[in-house]
C-alpha cells in the first residue's frame, strides 16, 4: 500500500520489488534494512540483489522469489442488495458439492473453496462491500478479485456504485458477473453502458474487465464464470510461500459447545499445522484442530486456503492478523500485552486526556481559554481530504468562560503509516481516516502507544462526532 500511494509502485505483498525501493519503504517505516550479498557486491551486475528487511515477525518481509509458489485466488462478490450476491454463492457452491467429493453437511464457515478444470477458487461467503471494508480497516487484505454482480433488469444502483469505490480504493481487480440473464427484462448491454461511467470497462471495449453473463436462479453459464475468475487469476500470478510460519486473517469467530471459540482463518502465506502457537488480535492459542467446511479434519492449511481452527483462549475479530509464533509462552506474552494496552486505552487514556484536556480550559485567573482538539486526517483523495480539513477547522464552540476549537495537525492522502500515528501521538491527535485503511505497522504504533484511529466514510458523521466531542470539553455532560 505504501508502495502504491506514496512511490507509485503497483505491487501486492507477494510481489518481488527492487532492492531500492525495498530499502526506501523500509526506511519509511522506520526499518532497519541489511543488504545480503553485500561482500559480493560488483560481481553479478545485473544479479538480483536478495534483501531482507529486518522486521517484528509479522511476516510482511519481502519473500524470496524462488520460494513463491502458485496460490488460488481468493474472491469476494459485491454488488447492489437482491441483485444475487447470495444466490450465486450459493449456486457455485453447490454445483463444486454436486461435482466434488460428496458426503458431509457443507456448514457456512465464511469462505470456501471450489475446485474448476482441476485448479481452486476460494470464495469468501460473507458477499457486500461493508465486510470487506471491515476487513480492510482492519488491516486484512485478502480478497484478490472481486466479482461484481449486477442484476441485469435493474443495472447499476448504488451500492453498485459503493462496490466499484470500494474495489478501486483497494486496488482489486473487478470481474463482472451479469446476473438474472433469464429475466423478461434482462438487458446485460445496458449494464456494461452504465458501468463506463463508472470506470469499468470491459475487454469488448478496449478496457480490462472480464465479464460473464449468469443465472444464478437458473444455474447459467456458472462455468463461464468460474473460468473467467481463473484466467483473470493468472493475468494476476498469485503466488505464496508455503513454506514457512503462517499468517492468515480472521475471517470470522464463533462459541463452539465443545470447543470454545471457533475461527475461519484464511491462510495467507505459509501453512498453519496443528499444535501451532498462535495469535491474533488480543486472543491466543495453540492450534488443537483444523477442518474444513465439510467438517473434515485438516493437518495442515495452506496458502489460500480457509480452515475452521480451535485452541483459542479468546475470541479474535474477524479482520485480525493470525500470527504463528515459538512457543505457547509467547503468544501468551503478547496478547497479554495487547489485552492491558487495549484496558489503558479504553480506560484511563481517553477518560483521562478527556479530563485533562476539560481542567485546562478553566483557568484560574478568570481569562476566557482557548482549548484545542488535535486531528491527523488522511483521505482516499486529495479533495476530500482538503475538505474534511476546511469543515472541521471551522468547528468552534464557546460561552463566557472558554472557547473549544479543533486543530488539524497535517491531512494528506494515503493509508495511515507509522509515521501518521508517530505525528499524531506526539500532540495526543486522533486520527481520521477517511476512507482509507491503517497498515500493519500504524496498526501496531496505535496499539503501543494509544493513539486513537477513527474509521469513517461519511464526512458528516466526522462533523458530528467532533461537534459533540467539543461540545462535552466546553460543558462536560455531568
Ligand atoms: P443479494 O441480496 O444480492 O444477496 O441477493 P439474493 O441472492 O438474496 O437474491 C435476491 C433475489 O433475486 C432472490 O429472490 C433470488 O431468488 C433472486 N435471484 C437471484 N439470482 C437470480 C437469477 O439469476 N434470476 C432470477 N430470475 N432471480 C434471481
Amino acid at each position: 500500500k505504501y508502495l502504491m500511494v506514496n512511490m507509485g509502485v503497483m505491487a501486492t505483498i507477494t510481489q518481488s520489488i527492487d532492492a531500492e525501493t525495498g530499502v526506501r519503504v523500509a526506511e519509511a517505516f522506520g526499518r532497519q534494512v541489511r543488504r545480503g550479498r553485500e561482500e559480493d557486491e560488483g560481481e553479478g551486475e545485473d544479479g538480483e540483489e536478495e534483501l531482507s528487511v529486518l522486521t517484528e515477525g509479522y511476516g510482511w518481509e519481502e519473500e524470496d522469489a524462488a520460494s513463491l509458489l502458485p496460490r488460488a485466488p481468493v474472491v469476494t462478490i459485491m454488488g447492489h442488495v437482491d441483485h444475487g450476491k447470495t444466490s450465486l454463492l450459493d449456486a457455485v457452491r453447490e454445483s463444486s458439492v454436486a461435482t466434488g467429493e460428496a458426503g458431509g453437511i457443507t456448514q457456512h464457515i465464511g469462505a470456501y473453496q471450489v475446485t474448476h478444470a482441476d485448479r481452486t477458487i476460494t470464495f469468501i461467503d460473507t458477499p457486500g462491500h461493508a465486510a470487506f471494508s471491515e476487513m480492510r480497516a482492519r488491516g486484512a487484505n485478502v480478497t484478490d478479485l472481486v466479482v461484481l454482480v449486477v442484476a441485469a433488469d435493474e443495472g447499476v444502483k448504488e451500492q453498485t456504485i459503493d462496490s466499484i469505490r470500494c474495489a478501486k480504493q483497494a486496488h482489486v481487480p473487478i470481474l463482472l458477473a451479469v446476473n438474472k440473464v433469464d429475466k423478461p427484462g434482462a438487458d446485460p448491454s445496458r449494464v456494461t453502458q452504465e458501468l463506463m461511467k463508472y470506470d469499468v470497462l470491459l475487454e469488448e471495449y478496449g478496457g480490462d474487465v472480464l465479464s460473464a453473463e449468469v443465472s444464478a436462479k437458473k444455474r447459467l453459464n456458472l462455468d463461464g464464470l468460474l473460468e473467467k475468475i481463473l484466467l483473470q487469476a493468472e493475468i494476476l500470478d498469485l503466488k505464496a510461500n508455503p513454506n514457512r510460519s503462517a499468517v492468515g486473517a480472521v475471517v470470522e469467530s464463533r462459541m463452539e459447545k465443545g470447543l470454545g471459540p471457533v475461527t475461519t482463518v484464511l491462510v495467507q502465506k505459509g501453512t498453519l499445522r496443528v499444535g501451532d502457537c498462535i495469535v491474533a488480535g488480543a486472543a491466543y492459542g495453540k492450534v488443537r484442530s483444523l477442518t474444513d467446511e465439510r467438517g473434515k479434519r485438516l493437518e495442515t492449511a495452506g496458502p489460500s486456503v480457509p480452515a475452521v481452527l480451535s485452541g483459542w483462549d479468546g475470541v479474535p475479530a474477524a479482520g485480525d492478523t493470525l500470527i504463528v509464533v515459538e512457543s505457547e509462552m509467547q503468544a501468551r506474552n503478547v496478547a497479554e500485552a495487547r489485552r492491558r494496552l487495549e484496558r489503558e486505552r479504553s480506560g484511563s487514556a481517553t477518560m483521562g486526556s478527556m479530563q485533562a484536556q476539560v481542567l485546562s480550559i478553566f483557568g484560574t485567573d478568570g481569562v476566557k481559554q482557548r482549548q484545542e482538539v488535535t486531528v491527523v486526517i488522511k483521505a482516499d483523495v486529495q479533495g476530500s481530504a482538503e475538505a474534511i480539513a476546511t469543515a472541521v477547522s471551522a468547528i468552534h464552540v464557546e460561552d463566557d468562560r472558554a472557547e473549544v476549537g479543533v486543530k488539524v495537525l497535517s491531512s494528506g492522502v494515503g493509508d495511515v503509516t507509522q509515521n501518521d500515528v508517530a505525528l499524531a501521538g506526539v500532540s495526543q491527535a486522533t486520527i481520521l481516516a477517511f476512507n482509507v485503511a491503517a497498515d500493519m505497522n500504524a496498526q501496531e504504533e496505535a496499539r503501543k502507544t494509544g493513539v486513537e484511529i477513527e474509521y469513517h466514510t461519511v464526512i458528516y458523521d466526522i462533523l458530528d462526532k467532533l461537534e459533540a466531542k467539543v461540545q462535552e470539553i466546553l460543558s462536560p455532560t455531568p
